[in-house]
């Protein structure tokens, strides 16, 4: 099976990734993990990336490209795969529906994540990060005792410039963009699938295992 996974950030795509991935035996890539991969490693590619990475804007479909249509030519990628992060423009849809095509294959579904905006505005604004140990602490879903403090080290908590209400809001409005104009090319070819991504993570696992099952059998 070929699938991707589609929706803003905060849904919940990459913990989905994983658990379905590991399930059905396909194998998990995540774009952003492969840049960030890279980034550690100080490879040219990590380094240029990173420079877009850190804006909060998308690298280059060219470089994107070539390195995602790379990894899934590989013969680890024979099993199918679970994308998560790709594609993310209409070029990059493209680029990879000829892959497959060229290799007598195709996407069996795009399964598209929703959360009420407010609700992953409170997801990705709820992160607080310790100044001394690092440790992380989500207003929701994992609170300090203590609200300005790590329950660690003492040390004081303060939220990273990637969670701060402005810089959220702009990496939403500029995924919804993205993503909409994604939702209507897999909608015209028939591919979409939508799914409701809040309550639990594991609900949501089964809400998308049974889409899967579904498409698996028709
Ligand atoms: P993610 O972890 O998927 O949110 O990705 C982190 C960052 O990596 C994004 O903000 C982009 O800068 C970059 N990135 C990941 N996937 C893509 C993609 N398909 N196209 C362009 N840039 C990407």
């Amino acid at each position: 099976m070929q699938l991707i996974l589609l929706g803003l950030p905060g849904v919940g795509k990459g913990t989905q990734a994983k658990i379905l991935a590991k399930d059905l035996g396909l194998l998990h890539i995540s774009t952003g993990d492969m840049f960030r991969d890279a980034a550690e490693r100080e490879t040219f590619l990590g380094l240029s990336a990173q420079q877009y990475m850190s804006k909060g804007q998308l690298v280059p479909d060219e470089v994107t490209i070539r390195m995602l249509l790379e990894r899934i030519t590989e013969t680890d990628a024979e099993k199918g795969v679970m994308l998560d992060g790709f594609p993310r423009t209409i070029p990059q849809a493209k680029a990879l529906d000829e892959t497959l095509n060229s290799q007598n294959s195709l996407i069996d579904a795009v399964l598209y994540i929703q959360v009420p905006e407010n609700e992953l505005f409170a997801r990705l604004t709820g992160r607080w990060t310790c100044s001394e140990c690092g440790e992380i602490y989500h207003t929701q879903t994992n609170p300090p005792q203590k609200e300005i403090l790590c329950d660690k080290c003492d040390g004081e908590l303060v939220q990273r410039a990637d969670d701060q209400p402005d810089t959220v809001r702009g990496r939403l409005n500029a995924n919804r963009e993205w993503t909409e104009q994604l939702v209507h090319y897999y909608e015209d070819l028939s591919k979409l699938h939508s799914i409701d991504g809040t309550g639990e993570p594991k609900e949501i696992t089964a809400r998308l295992m049974s889409v899967i099952e579904m498409v698996s059998v028709a």
